[in-house]
């Protein structure tokens, strides 16, 4: 526990649940604010809510939004919400779904679903919030949650892949962008991640899929969510005062190497 982020007002986008519920809960144990904004309140893995837990675990203000990022009433509420806790000044696009479907099935409706919340809510979240940091002349940090599947492509995810390939670049040109305003923009992309979406929506642990993977990766396991909120708080902290337009790949070193046997 540090004071790194005593000064600061998180909003984390899908903060209820999984890789947002450690991000959350970890900017808060150093010392942050947080406004989680959500679809849903509850926890898709259970426990008590996020916000709840910033409070009572941390001792830092915590709010929760209703919020479907795709809608833009919503999404400036959630800026709202947080000027009333002093502004926002730290950004994390976390909120994001992915799909398991073969490339000749997709539909116009699953590109249009996952694009509008991978790649159009982090555009204009990013927007609200840098508009408000401006206004303020408050410096800050935004996080993108990419995936490894945008850098490297996954069959049964093409749109998934596409939304997260562009959520880097787009985390490239806000630095270029933002930069000037001494908003840092960078993402962190994770490898698998045992959370409700490999469990529920992919199946990963209920196959061996998961297991798979972990046996590809030099450091033996999958992805815990806390190991995302640890990255997240690195890139949000002053330690990364001088880290722009970044993309931290936090997968155990499964992306950039061959496995475990030369
Ligand atoms: P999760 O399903 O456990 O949690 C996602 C949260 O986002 C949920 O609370 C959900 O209610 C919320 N959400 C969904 N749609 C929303 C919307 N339209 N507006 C607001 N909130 C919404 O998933 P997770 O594994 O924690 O994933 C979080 C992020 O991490 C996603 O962007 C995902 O793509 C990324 N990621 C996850 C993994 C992994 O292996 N779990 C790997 C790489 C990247």
């Amino acid at each position: 526990m540090t004071d790194w982020l005593a000064d600061d007002v998180a909003v984390v986008t899908g903060g209820a649940s999984g890789n947002g519920r450690a991000i959350s809960t970890t900017l808060a144990e150093h010392g942050a604010d947080v406004v989680v904004a959500d679809i849903q309140k509850e926890p898709r893995e259970g426990g008590d809510p996020t916000h709840e837990l910033v409070e009572s675990e941390y001792g830092q203000r915590g709010e929760f939004v209703e919020c479907d990022v795709t809608n833009m009433d919503q999404l400036e509420n959630v800026f709202d919400a947080a000027e009333a806790l002093g502004g926002v000044s730290i950004l994390v696009n976390n909120a994001g779904i992915t799909e398991d479907t073969q490339f000749l099935d997709e539909t116009e409706d699953d590109f249009d679903r996952i694009m509008d919340i991978n790649v159009k809510g982090p555009f204009f979240a990013a927007q609200f919030a840098a508009e408000r940091m401006v206004d303020a002349d408050r410096e800050g940090s935004i996080v993108n949650i990419a995936s490894i599947s945008g850098i490297v492509g996954r069959g049964n995810g093409v749109v998934y892949s596409a939304s997260k390939g562009a959520l880097r670049l787009m985390t490239y040109a806000l630095a270029a962008s933002l930069g000037p305003y001494g908003i840092r923009v960078n993402d962190v992309s994770p490898g698998v991640v045992e959370t409700s979406m490999t469990h529920d929506d992919l199946g990963m642990f209920e196959t061996d899929a998961a297991e798979q993977y972990a046996g590809r990766t030099p450091l033996g396991r999958v992805g815990r969510p806390k190991d995302i909120g640890n990255a997240v708080l690195y890139l949000a902290s002053p330690l990364a005062d001088f880290v722009n337009g970044e993309s931290l790949v936090v997968d155990g070193g499964a992306t950039n190497s061959h496995g475990i046997e030369s």
